[in-house]
């Protein structure tokens, strides 16, 4: 498959090229000379697949997504590579336990890599990927206080845990505060950044930290990161990520949104002047990837129980328009949507470059976007963002080297 266009890159372009697709790989990249099976035009700009490193692909919970429609949720985003969290009913806690998952999404087109989960009294398993929750956010993997915390990080010395950070204790403190907001303040989540971070120095672990919501912690991060041993990729030892949601709504603008009401997370959303500050320092590049912790629940559930996460694969590559709008370039966003997670990954993604996995995704400033829940992949059926129109839409996604358009494959 041959696909001439725009290309951007972290490390060159936007510039007219080609690239030539072969065995679900890329083998050229240039002035190739050949005729294309796809050629884009002005106005389009072609990126390495997006690599989302954050998601809740619910197998167990089929009724809210499983594996096929999480994919086609994220080619419809652009999202070629993505990293699924451990919290399903039965939790993996072992590489073996990951062998189901492995199999079931062993002939689809994205690259689907697993964590697997730590909780009290597990040990690491030779994984690549392993997540810890620090708040009573999920049952089996809960871990109780600092001290039982302490217990097994201790046996996770060179590996790279992922960390939910909002302080337990101050949690069940608030437990009976008015609102979801008031239930979870920022301070939860800057001390328990804190305690994460003294434990990955005492106990030699590389630390990635979930979903930051404020800015707060952002000098001490810089200066662990500063410290920190990068690992065999050149990924520091201490990296962090932000979402479109933390990004992009907070408690002043919500109420103009109409799922206003299911604007419910963990943690949950700032302040308008947070959310600036949040959202600067992403536009800086001082914040490492775009993750959109993908937690789809049905319309139903979020009309009852309303619980915690909201889906948003389908609209990733939307969003890293709505990002360019405020001022970064298509050339930062390669870094923190597609290059540096893709070297989290640990696969041979984000880059456009002979050898790299043949994933590319067509982002169309010709086609704004208004977002419609009938134009989402993801089965909950819904998106925080509809009725929001943002800049450009994915025109084609390119996973494997086969084409979508959509979320659909077009044959
Ligand atoms: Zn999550």
């Amino acid at each position: 498959m041959i696909v001439e266009g725009r290309l951007v890159d972290a490390h060159f372009g936007p510039r007219w090229g080609q690239v030539e697709i072969r065995d679900g790989n890329i083998a050229r990249v240039g002035n190739l000379g050949m005729r294309p099976d796809l050629k884009l035009g002005e106005g389009q700009l072609i990126f390495p697949g997006f690599v989302d490193v954050h998601t809740h692909l619910r197998q167990g919970d089929e009724h809210k997504e499983d594996f096929t429609t999480a994919t086609r949720a994220a080619l419809n985003g652009g999202v070629t590579c993505l990293l699924d969290m451990p919290n399903n009913p039965i939790p993996p806690v072992t590489q073996k336990m990951l062998s189901d998952k492995e199999r079931a999404v062993a002939e689809l087109p994205v690259d689907i890599g697993f964590y697997v989960g730590v909780g009290p009294g597990t040990k690491p398993s030779g994984h690549r990927h392993y997540k810890a929750f620090m708040g009573p956010s999920i049952g089996p993997l809960f871990f109780h206080d600092d001290a039982e915390l302490a217990e097994t990080v201790q046996h996770y010395q060179n590996c790279r845990l992922t960390m939910h950070c909002e302080d337990p204790e101050m949690l069940r403190q608030l437990a009976e505060a008015p609102n979801h907001e008031a239930s979870r303040p920022e301070k939860a989540e800057q001390q328990a950044i804190s305690t994460a971070l003294g434990l990955a120095r005492r106990y030699g672990f590389r630390l990635h930290v979930a979903h930051l919501s404020q800015a707060d912690s952002l000098p001490e991060l810089m200066a662990a990161e500063r410290h920190s041993w990068p690992d065999a990729n050149g990924l520091p030892g201490v990296v962090w990520e932000a979402t479109p949601h933390h990004l992009f709504f907070d408690w002043d603008n919500r109420k103009q949104f109409a799922r206003n009401p299911f604007l419910k997370m963990n943690p949950p959303l700032r302040s308008a002047s947070t959310r600036a500050r949040l959202l600067e320092a992403f536009l800086s590049g001082a914040i490492h990837f775009l993750s959109t912790d993908h937690a789809p629940h049905t319309v139903d559930e979020k009309s009852g129980p309303n619980p915690s996460g909201v889906p948003l694969l389908d609209t990733y590559g939307s969003f890293v328009s709505w990002l360019m709008a405020q001022g970064m370039s298509a050339r930062q966003l390669c870094r923190h949507a597609c290059e540096l997670p893709g070297l989290f990954s640990g696969r041979k993604v984000g880059r456009i470059l002979p050898g790299y996995r043949g994933h590319l995704t067509v982002l169309d400033w010709n086609q704004p976007w208004t977002v419609r829940a009938e134009e989402c992949r993801t089965k909950c059926g819904w998106s925080p963002f509809e009725g929001v129109t943002f800049p450009a839409r994915v025109a084609y996604t390119i996973a494997s080297g086969r084409l979508f358009r959509h979320g659909l494959e077009v044959t």
